[in-house]
């Protein structure tokens, strides 16, 4: 009999992890980290598989697996976000655990880094179905998470009504002296429910910040850029929203299910209430053309947006990529061999953890928001977002000029560097 595993077949992986270490050492090398720092930031803390069983609408039970990677909370508790996908595994959760970990250090969050989901296609599910697996992974991880040791947040095929369950579901098995005390026990909640305004849009309004940067550093303007986006969920969607209000121009979009293409101009707003009332998916979308799936990275273009899964860029697309700039909405969209062929071919890259990292920075103030006990306003916020994305970004090309480097190495140096300051100043126990 073969013994019982939760690997999976090497095909399904997504990769990230060899992904993220790549990167890691690089910049580790450059910067010439710590050895003890480094021995301890290449491995995750803890690593929380969950098998949970839940009733389905006709009455059958399925057995659901979710995890949850507790990458570093040298900088403070665990943050990220779960995601429901077919592609969640630990090696996928070990990735993204530790992508947060250098994203909250370069914003300069209170925050380590960690990250989870379900592995599920969550489309199968009705939404009462989606109701109950939530409320039961939260159950089994228990008290594995908590408001001041591990927060999760939205990720890929996760939304605010999740969130809400999440925090209900956590509370509900607390005393209920401390149901208030448990609200930012998750971030990314529905107004209703402990919410702050602006963080839903917060991931898209940080990578249009980005982009905004990077185009006054070029001494360029972002207005008649044309762009294109992979993914079309909040940050694919929140993107290209704020980047046409700057005079960008949405010529394709691409998502699992369809490929979309015209040059004259697809309204954002008019293609998200489609994929709203067509089960989130821009399938059918009548008012643009559609193309192969194949030649969507090449598309004559300035900026590409890639706000979906892992691992999209690579050396089979990314020679043929004619745009500008790179901005990473997604974690981990460029592989180590894309990345290479994108630097030789001069496109520029606004990495990952600096691009997108206005959402977890939206969620670090919503958390704020429900220790104080206070109600923020929208204009407060992403007033709030925009100091801390410029920050890091004002950081990061610092830091490049320092150590000759590009913008993804030298995020990494200024996350690193804060990272190794922590360790040396405050000891390893005992
Ligand atoms: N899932 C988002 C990310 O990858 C947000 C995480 C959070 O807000 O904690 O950055």
């Amino acid at each position: 009999m073969q013994p019982e595993t939760t690997a999976k077949p090497a095909e399904k992986r997504q990769g990230m992890y060899k992904v993220v270490m790549d990167q890691f050492e690089h910049a580790a090398d450059i910067m010439g980290l710590d050895p003890g720092v480094r021995k301890i930031l290449a491995k995750t803390n803890s690593e929380i598989v969950v098998h949970f069983p839940v009733k389905l609408d006709d009455g059958t039970i399925e057995v659901f697996t979710g995890y949850r990677v507790q990458h570093n909370n040298a900088l403070g508790p665990y943050k990220g976000g779960l995601r429901y996908h077919q592609t969640v595994d630990l090696d996928s959760a070990r990735a993204l655990a530790i992508w947060m970990t250098w994203k909250t250090a370069l914003a300069g969050l209170p925050y380590g880094g960690g990250k989870g989901g379900v592995e599920i296609n969550p489309k199968l599910y009705s939404k009462g179905e989606l109701e109950r697996i939530t409320r039961r992974f939260t159950y089994a991880l228990g008290d594995n998470i908590g408001p001041d040791l591990d927060i999760p947040a939205p990720d890929v095929n996760t939304n605010p009504q999740i969130m809400a369950w999440i925090a209900d579901t956590y509370s509900s098995t607390k005393s209920p002296a401390t149901r208030f005390a448990n609200l930012h026990v998750v971030t990314g909640k529905p107004l209703g429910a402990g919410g702050l305004e602006g963080r839903d849009r917060a991931t898209g309004f940080g990578v249009v910040a980005t982009l905004k940067a990077w185009a006054k550093r070029k001494g360029k303007s972002l207005k008649g850029m044309r762009f294109i986006v992979q993914g079309f969920g909040n940050v694919g969607y929140w993107t290209a929203h704020f980047l046409t209000k700057e005079g960008a121009v949405l010529i394709a979009v691409q998502d699992a299910s369809s490929t979309i293409h015209d040059p004259k101009g697809i309204d954002p707003e008019d293609l998200n209430r489609h994929v709203e009332a067509n089960n989130r998916s821009i399938k059918d979308y009548p008012k643009a053309p559609t193309m192969d799936p194949a030649g969507f990275f090449g598309l004559a273009c300035d900026i590409v947006v890639p706000a979906a899964l892992g691992n999209q860029i690579t050396a089979a697309n990314a020679g043929g990529i004619k745009a500008q700039v790179v901005a990473e909405g997604a974690n981990g969209p460029t592989d180590t061999e894309g990345e290479a062929i994108l630097r030789a071919n001069g496109v520029d890259i606004i990495p990952d953890i600096l691009c997108n990292s206005g959402g977890v920075i939206g969620s670090y103030y919503e958390w704020l928001q429900n220790k104080r006990s206070e109600i923020w306003k929208i204009d407060e916020v992403l007033g709030m977002i925009q100091d801390k994305v410029m920050t890091a970004f004002d950081q990061v090309v610092n830091t490049a000029e320092e150590f000759k480097a590009n913008w993804r190495d030298s995020a990494y140096i200024v996350a690193l560097r804060r990272l190794e300051k922590t360790y040396m100043e405050r000891g390893i126990f005992p």
